[in-house]
């Protein structure tokens, strides 16, 4: 399913979890207070809109370091933890209680191949690129505007970058260790014509963002934002109307998208 983003299919795995995860952990934690253990737990996202993230894209909780903190796996340059048993491919939600439990020990071997498939394959050209770091330097508005987008066209969320990760026996497991048909597409392609496929019912178009292949830097040279000989479309404007709107500055219906951006002087525009 995962295979498939930026999808619906993707989308219903990502939200049939995320609930699971907060169901399972609310329930540990009423047991646990019954039990006389006071408990509480941090569901997986803490945040209202995506718009939000754009602003400030910092959370209030990291599932990803408590989780390295229960032992569970190490820090990848992609930012996400990488386990041994799925790699980055997990989600985490946390109980934080007073029950004395034993600890288990860290992971110490750096499971991060640091072989920057995911800063490669990135959409939007999040990472930077450096072999130096051991934890790659993002760019999260950037990440949090496509997310944005990707939420109106109901294929949230993007992540490519964990799709494309080489960690975890769950590559065996599903046979997909050819991490090479990330670099590269060929329309004639089953697999890419699948893909095509299960991306193509159930969400909209994705004007702005990825064209072609979702992981492929070289197959995908229009960035994120800025479509072909960059002509504008309604759903530009739109995006931020609606944004403004949500924050009361304008009314519902005070602008419509031709009010506020013309191809008109583009020279590649054509009526
Ligand atoms: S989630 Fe997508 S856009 Fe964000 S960093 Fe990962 S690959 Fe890039
Ligand atoms: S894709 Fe490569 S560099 Fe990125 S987190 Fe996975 S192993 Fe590390």
């Amino acid at each position: 399913m995962l295979e498939t983003t930026p999808s619906i299919i993707y989308t219903t795995l990502y939200e049939t979890c995320n609930t699971e995860l907060d169901q399972l952990a609310y329930q540990l934690c009423r047991i646990l207070n019954q039990k006389g253990h006071s408990s509480i737990f941090m569901p997986r996202d803490g945040y209202g809109h995506i718009s939000i993230l754009v602003d400030e894209p910092t959370a209030s909780f990291s599932q990803v370091y408590a989780a390295k903190y229960a032992g569970l796996g190490t820090v990848g340059y992609n930012h996400t933890l990488l386990t041994p048993q799925y790699g980055p491919r997990v989600r985490f939600v946390s109980v934080l209680t007073s029950l004395k439990i034993p600890g288990t020990r860290l992971v110490k071997e750096q499971l991060c191949t640091h072989c920057l498939m995911c800063a490669k394959c990135c959409p939007t050209h999040a990472f930077e690129i450096d072999k130096s770091s051991k934890i790659g330097s993002m760019n999260k508005i950037k990440c949090a505007e496509y997310h944005a987008q990707l939420r109106e066209a109901y294929r949230f969320p993007c992540g490519v970058c964990i799709k494309v990760c080489p960690v975890g026996k769950d590559r065996e497991l599903y046979e997909s260790n050819n991490m090479s048909k990330y670099l590269s597409y060929d329309k004639e392609n089953q697999e890419y014509q699948s893909w095509k496929h299960c991306q193509r019912y159930g969400s909209k178009p994705l004007e702005n963002a990825v064209n072609h292949h979702p992981t492929s830097r070289v197959a995908c040279p229009v960035r994120f934002g800025v479509r072909d000989h960059a002509l504008l479309a309604d759903s530009d404007a739109q995006f931020w109307i609606d944004w403004l709107v949500k924050d009361g500055k304008i009314k519902e219906e005070q602008f419509k998208p031709s009010d506020i951006y013309t191809n008109q002087f583009n020279p590649y525009y054509e009526k």
